[in-house]
């Protein structure tokens, strides 16, 4: 079974689908590993690294499309190359299926098997291959970072001879995967930090690092069936931008990441409550891609709003890509291990299991994923 990386193409993406290591593990497994040169340049694996873990590293990029039986890669496919893809064979992306309603009926047309890494589903036994939290994990934790740097104060409290600094206050809207990982970090950094989230489960989890949670009544909200929260209402969402506003006001720093999924990101902190802010003071809005939780946010870029700095950065795994790529890496391994058929060494999944129901898009020249099927309807 050929299995090809072919090197990431969109631009600012540093990530690489398969580390050495991983590389490793799949040429034991018995599949042949093909890597386009310079695949992971930018995460600090070098070609010869590849070349010693047993793979082949191919400079020609349309020969290495052709010949795969397997594409293993960060993002979706350019709509350019997917003529070149086997019938029959198989994709592994992020494909972010929703709104590449073209992508997938081309792939479907091509006879290609395409798995989306976003629908993988969130049960225990798919956690190993769960790449949404994987990144998020480190999102979390780079966007505490990237706050810290262009904070103007420290984040621990110190206290010395020239009198006591007190900690910074870091509020983070949206405790998920991501937000979790920012608390975490703020705290090792010694911030004072406070948390919300519409799901009430989460006030344990916060409490747990050390943060305050910050409880707004909402009456109803909820979450689906894999964990996610739903959309709330117009009405709700004013009721929380009203009960945030103090907390921004008295906060340096401002992390969200509150999502909905497949759906645009909710607009939290407005205009008005940025105003209200310290002059100096930092917002970083983690849901940039979907759309933003910050009124004014631009698409990868830092902007001042008011003395407010707002950074808007995507692809924040990115900026850490020996360990984005590393765990990514081990994201996708998992499921082609877990699918791995050692008699005839070959990537052999079986369509009837809940993880492929969950994550398979296309397969036999048709689109199959119910996922998007139920969002027609
Ligand atoms: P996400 O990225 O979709 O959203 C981030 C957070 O934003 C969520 O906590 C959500 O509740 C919050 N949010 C949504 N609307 C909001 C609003 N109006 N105001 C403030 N916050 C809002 O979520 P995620 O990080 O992918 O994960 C969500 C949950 O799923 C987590 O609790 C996580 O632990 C769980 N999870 C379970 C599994 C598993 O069982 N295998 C795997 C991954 C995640």
């Amino acid at each position: 079974m050929n299995l090809a990386v072919p090197r990431e193409i969109q631009p600012g993406e540093t990530r690489v689908a398969l580390t050495p290591d991983t590389a490793a593990k799949l040429v034991r497994l018995g599949a042949r590993v093909a890597v386009e040169a310079d695949a992971g340049l930018f995460a600090g694996f070098p070609d010869e690294v590849y070349a010693k873990a047993g793979a082949a590293v191919v400079a020609d990029r349309q020969a290495l499309l052709q010949g795969a039986d397997l594409v293993l890669r960060v993002r979706k496919p350019p709509l350019t190359e997917v003529p070149l893809l086997k019938r029959g064979a198989f994709h592994v992306s992020l494909l972010d299926p929703f709104n590449e309603p073209e992508l997938v009926r081309a792939l479907a047309a091509q006879g290609v098997s395409a798995i989306s890494m976003e629908f993988i589903p969130r049960t225990t036994r798919a956690q190993k291959m769960d790449v949404i939290s994987s990144q998020a994990n480190l999102g979390g934790y780079e966007a505490v970072i990237l706050a810290a740097r262009y904070s103007r104060k420290i984040f621990p409290m110190m206290t010395t001879a020239a009198g006591t600094i007190f900690p910074a206050k870091v509020f983070i809207i949206g405790v998920g995967v991501a937000g979790l990982q920012a608390i975490a970090t703020a705290r090792r950094l010694g911030a004072k930090v406070i948390a919300y989230d519409p799901r009430p489960a989460v006030e344990e989890q916060v409490k747990s690092l050390g943060a305050q949670f910050l409880r707004i009544d909402l009456d109803a909200t909820g979450q689906t069936k894999d964990g996610y929260a739903r959309a709330l209402t117009a009405e709700q969402i004013e009721r929380q931008r009203a009960a945030m506003t103090q907390t921004c006001a008295d906060a340096d720093v401002v992390i969200t990441t509150a999502q909905v999924f497949g759906k645009p990101a909710p607009l939290l902190v407005t205009k008005e409550m940025l105003a209200a802010m310290p002059p100096g003071s930092v917002v970083v809005d983690l849901a940039v891609e979907s759309g933003g939780n910050v009124e004014g946010v631009e698409y990868d870029r830092v902007t001042v709003s008011g003395g407010v700095q707002l950074i808007g950065l995507a692809n924040l795994p990115g900026r850490v890509p020996t360990h984005a790529s590393q765990v990514y890496a081990a994201n996708l391994a998992a499921l082609v291990e877990e699918f791995w058929d050692p008699a005839a060494k070959v990537f052999a999944p079986r369509l009837d299991d809940e993880i492929i129901k969950g994550c398979l898009v296309t397969h036999g020249g048709r689109i199959v994923s119910e996922r998007l099927a139920d969002r027609k309807n």
